[in-house]
This record gives C-alpha cells, sequence and structure tokens, in this order.
C-alpha cells in the first residue's frame, strides 16, 4: 500500500512493543521476567478508581471543553504551584491524552519542515519518532555514563543553529535515571536564553526519585526561563495511571491556545471520566506515592548490589525513575541480539538500548515485583556467563 512519506520512516514504539511481547508469553502461562515494563505494577489508588465509578453514575460523560475541564486544570495549576514553584494560570494548561500526546501536540505546533529540536542520548524512544512526525529534524547530543548520562551547556550550545526551535529536557531521564541539579539546570538555561528557542522539560518522573533528591523544574529557575518552557507532566507514573491517558502542558497563553485549537480537530477532550480520577489523584494526600517511592528504592538497592556482582555489565546509579541502563559492550553481542536470546533462552525480556539510541546498552526496569527481580538477576547472571565470544 502506498502510505504517506511522514509514516514510512517511523519505527514503532520498541518499549510498547517488548511489553505486550512479554505479557503474551506470560498470558501463555510462561513464566517470564518482565524487566521491559514502563509502567509502575502497582494498581491505581482505590479513592482514584472510585472517583472515576462516581463520575461514571453521576454522569460526568460527556464532552468537556477541549484543553480539560475547568477544575482539573484548576488542580494542575495548584499541584504545580506546590510541587514545583511554578505560577500559571488555567489558560496556560492543556490536559491530553497522556503525557505522549502533550509532547506530540507541543512539536506539532512550535516545528516546521527545516526545523531542528536537540535531544540528549540515551532518549525516551519517542522523542525522534515525534521530532520527525512535526516535520523537523532531531538532533542527537550523545551523552556520557561517567557524566550520569546528562548533557552539558556546552554540548548543547555547540549543537545549537539557526534552524533549532527546542531542547528536549527529560529529568528525572528515562531511560538512565539522571536527575539535573539546580546548576546543571542554570547551565542549561543560560545557553538556551542566549538563542531564541524554547525548552521542552519532560517532567513525567517528577515523583520517582531517590536518596532524598529533590526534582527541580527549570521553569522554575527565574522569569525569563519560565517564558520559553514548556513544561510536560501527567499522572501515568506519580498514581500508576498509565492506562487512563491523563497528561499535562504548562506554558506560554499562546502555546496553549493552539495546542488546543490542534486538539479540537484530533481527539477533542481527553476522557472525561479519567478527568475526574485524575482531579481526584492531584487534590488527594501524597499516601500513595510515598509507598511506591519506598518500594522502588528498596528494589532499587537490590538491584544495584545484585547486578554489581555480575561480571562484564555496568551502569551508572540511576537517581530517578524505575530503571537500570546497563552496559553490556563487555558481552561482545548487540543490545537487540543480547535481548532477543535473553527472552528465549531465558524468559526474561529487557529492552534493547538501540531504541534509545545507544546499542551496548540494555534496559531493566524494576516495576515488578521483588520475587520476580531476584529471579530476573539469576537468570541474568546465567545467562551471561553461558556467552561464549
Ligand atoms: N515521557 C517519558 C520520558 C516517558 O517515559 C513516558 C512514559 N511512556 C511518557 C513521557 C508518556 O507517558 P504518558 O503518555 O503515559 O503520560
Ligand atoms: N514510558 C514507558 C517506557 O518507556 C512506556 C512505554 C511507552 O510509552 O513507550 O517504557
Amino acid at each position: 500500500m502506498n502510505l504517506a512519506k511522514k509514516i514510512a520512516g517511523i519505527k514503532p514504539s520498541v518499549t510498547l512493543a517488548v511489553t505486550s511481547q512479554a505479557k503474551q508469553m506470560a498470558g501463555r502461562g510462561i513464566r517470564v521476567i518482565n524487566f521491559a515494563a514502563g509502567e509502575p505494577d502497582f494498581n491505581t489508588p482505590l479513592h482514584v478508581r472510585t472517583a472515576a465509578i462516581q463520575a461514571i453514575n453521576n454522569g460526568f460523560t460527556k464532552y468537556t471543553p477541549v484543553s480539560g475541564a475547568r477544575e482539573l486544570k484548576a488542580a494542575i495549576c495548584d499541584k504545580l504551584r506546590r510541587d514545583n514553584a511554578l505560577n500559571y494560570q488555567t489558560e496556560q494548561i492543556v490536559v491530553s491524552c497522556g503525557a505522549k500526546h502533550s509532547l506530540f501536540n507541543i512539536l506539532q505546533v512550535l516545528c516546521q519542515k527545516g526545523d531542528q529540536v536537540i535531544i540528549a542520548s540515551p532518549y525516551w524512544v519517542s522523542y525522534p519518532q515525534m521530532v520527525k512526525l512535526a516535520g523537523a529534524r532531531p538532533i542527537i547530543i550523545p551523552t556520557k555514563i561517567n557524566n550520569q548520562f546528562k548533557m552539558t551547556g556546552k554540548q548543547l550550545a555547540s549543537s545549537i543553529t539557526s534552524r533549532t526551535r527546542a531542547v528536549i529536557l527529560n529529568s528525572p531521564a528515562n531511560p538512565t535515571g539522571s536527575v539535573y541539579n539546580r546548576e546543571e539546570l542554570a547551565e542549561i538555561a543560560r545557553v538556551v536564553l542566549r538563542h531564541n528557542i524554547y525548552l521542552i522539560s519532560d517532567e513525567i518522573y517528577e515523583k520517582i526519585i531517590y536518596d532524598k533528591k529533590r526534582h527541580i523544574s527549570i521553569a522554575s529557575l527565574n522569569k525569563k526561563v519560565n517564558k520559553i518552557t514548556i513544561v510536560v507532566n501527567g499522572l501515568s507514573k506519580a498514581y500508576s495511571m498509565t492506562g487512563w491517558r491523563i497528561g499535562y502542558l504548562a506554558g506560554p497563553k499562546e502555546l496553549a491556545s493552539a495546542v488546543a485549537v490542534l486538539q479540537s480537530h484530533s481527539t477533542s477532550n481527553p476522557n472525561s471520566i479519567a478527568q475526574k480520577a485524575a482531579l481526584t489523584a492531584l487534590n488527594g494526600k501524597e499516601e500513595f506515592i510515598v509507598k511506591m517511592q519506598k518500594e522502588f528504592s528498596k528494589r532499587r538497592n537490590y538491584l544495584l548490589k545484585e547486578i554489581r556482582k555480575i561480571d562484564k555489565i555496568s551502569f551508572s546509579k540511576p537517581e530517578g525513575a524505575f530503571y537500570l541502563f546497563c552496559d553490556i559492550s563487555k558481552t561482545g553481542r548487540g543490545s537487540l541480539n543480547f535481548s532477543q536470546k535473553l527472552l528465549e533462552r531465558e524468559k526474561v525480556a529487557v529492552v534493547p538500548g538501540v531504541a534509545f539510541g545507544e546499542d551496548n546498552y540494555i534496559r531493566l526496569s524494576f516495576a515488578t515485583g521483588m520475587e520476580d527481580i531476584k529471579e530476573g538477576v539469576n537468570r541474568l547472571a546465567k545467562f551471561i556467563s553461558r556467552i561464549r565470544p
């Protein structure tokens, strides 16, 4: 079939594909250890689920304003003020069908043919593809494991051209777990401010952070940075609500209006029932988040301790998110071959690093139960010990 050029060069999401393959194998009764999951393995909190059922029973089942119900946007403004020291009005917020959708929309309204968008590698799988779908070109900045996979201001400065439209920043990061500190953010912001470009700050993992580190939104550094930043966040990770599809952006009014226009001709409002659930989550206590953080922290520490014992694997300690990005180059295998053989032989699913732009790595997610983590590490060690050069 003769499909449009814009879709021909776009690869499907590897993260979603591997997760679904692992779930299918499990469905066939195979004991798969799923280190591929890109979503928390907890149920959505009960009070949030109850709010959704109430929304249905109360008839909150019609269209809402395209950019989200006013009440929810007000709750998002409160959250941004409370957690991130950011002041926005509801006109600056657009609620979409997940943070992925928010990012997609932003790139659609910012970019046109010939534009460039800067992304640090390893990157989340969808960034370059979304940039291409917006007609622009992804410009990749390679980062180093000994700099915790963070891009520096210097690197950024040398990648900006007259065609640069935006830089995507992701902290805490997927797949590396890197968290930028205030100085590093300030350095990036200084460079961006010297040019007429935007900062897209993906903060979806802000609540999953370790060792008493604190997430800082780059938009909170000062007024000038705030004006050129578009903050993206959502409910998927913080409240274990991946299936509900609620994400949002906060940014300049003109941009928010443009995204609302785009959305009015595509999805319209995000699901009304999920919006009510999101409202309850944001206005509720953080008990669930604290519990989830503790559990992730326990698993992370265990995984770090055990993976350190495996020869031929190295990593940079993740400070946030729920992933461990491991260098497997010493095994002599590329990431696709390594991941496929690991799944076939040991029934352990991981995401090949090539999906994130780094073929020498694999991503292990610890969004899976402790028993499975223990078993998975044993299987991984066995697999590696049997690899012959
Ligand atoms: N950004 C990053 C870095 C992610 O890992 C994800 C999760 N897939 C998203 C955005 C999108 O999350 P969602 O669309 O579920 O809100
Ligand atoms: N954030 C997850 C991941 O990277 C979800 C999958 C996706 O949306 O691509 O695995």
